[in-house]
């Protein structure tokens, strides 16, 4: 076995539950461990079938597709609890074993001038959590950990669209230190104002994310700008149970008091070929995952804003008070 999950927790919850036919759903990352994880199914003669669909969060769990199937469980493997469904879902962690020491080292010369430390990970480092806050305090750093808001499991625990937890320390800390990615510390450079650091393990660095958060925020005011002009809208809407970001029928009614032509669009997952044979739509607004219209909007053929950014080019909102709030 290469990888590191909770197997006693899906053995007993596989027991306790005795599922007929189970779905597996991995994280993207974990997608090539598939094989690793059958035998756990095996051993206990339940019949088993690994979704081939995207996972990028477990705000995405397959409930349809658990359903077509006759499948009367779903393992969600790679991600934490997102939010409460009426289908059976048990969430399995997967640990990243990694040797945090020289990282936690490094770090050190760029949180030199900063006491205050605001810390959130992605879930594959929980486990490391008490070793760090150690580290951080025995040389003399204040360690104050993201609160529980919103959709995400723990104290401290990041997600890529969920940074309430972060803004509500802000005033208490300094700085962000984020265990993770480039995705979560980005989505925390559009949602706080102090400066935010990533302890990126992937790479084995550690960045300070200055002037992201500039270069971030003007393309956004210029998507919004062309947005502004355009007159036939198509609303977007994901069938995912966590992707439901903002009211597609509010904006409908918005957008027609403002003299637009708006549709109301749905799909199982939103990519740029998809929008391409809606050719005469000008412009979109996403309600699925934010991170769509403003990390990947580049590879998008026509202007894509999120909900919040629809309210600011309404003029519902403004500005100023979208970015108090957060982007994300
Ligand atoms: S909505 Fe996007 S950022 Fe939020 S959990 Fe899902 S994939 Fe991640």
């Amino acid at each position: 076995m290469t990888l590191d999950f909770e197997k006693e927790k899906l053995v007993r919850e596989l027991k306790k539950r005795k599922p007929g036919k189970v779905l597996v759903q991995l994280a993207e990352g974990i997608k090539q461990n598939a094989t690793e994880f059958q035998p756990v199914f095996d051993e206990l003669g339940i019949e088993v079938i690994f979704s081939g669909e995207t996972s990028w969060g477990a705000c995405a769990p397959a409930v349809q597709e658990a359903e077509a199937l006759g499948a009367d469980l779903i393992v969600h493997f790679g991600h934490a609890e997102f939010m409460k469904l009426d289908f059976p879902i048990v969430y399995i962690e997967v640990r990243d074993i990694l040797d945090l020491n020289p990282l936690l080292q490094k770090s050190l010369s760029k949180l030199k001038k900063y006491k205050r430390i605001g810390f959130s990970y992605s879930v594959q480092h929980r486990h490391d959590v008490e070793k760090i806050k150690k580290f951080y305090e025995k040389h003399g750093k204040q360690f104050v950990l993201s609160k529980k808001l919103g959709h995400v499991a723990y104290e401290g625990h990041i997600v890529g669209c969920q940074y309430a937890g972060l803004k509500s320390i802000e005033q208490d800390v300094d700085c962000f230190l984020i265990l993770g990615n480039q995705f979560h510390a980005m989505g925390a450079v559009l949602s706080v104002e102090k400066p935010v650091i990533l302890l990126d393990v992937y790479n084995n660095e550690v960045r300070e994310l200055s002037g992201l958060r500039e270069r971030i925020l003007k393309q956004r005011m210029a998507s919004i700008e062309k947005f502004r002009n355009a007159k036939n809208i198509g609303i977007i809407t994901e069938i995912k149970p966590g992707q439901k970001f903002g009211s597609p029928t509010y904006l409908l009614e918005k957008l027609k008091e403002q003299g637009k032509n708006p549709i109301i669009i749905t799909m199982n997952e939103l990519s740029p070929d998809k929008i391409l044979n809606f050719y005469n739509i000008d412009a979109f607004i996403e309600l699925a995952c934010p991170r769509i219209a403003i990390d990947d909007f580049a590879k998008y053929p026509r202007t894509i804003i999120t909900f919040k950014e629809a309210l600011v080019a309404l003029g519902i909102k403004s500005w100023q008070q979208m970015l108090k709030i957060g982007l994300v």
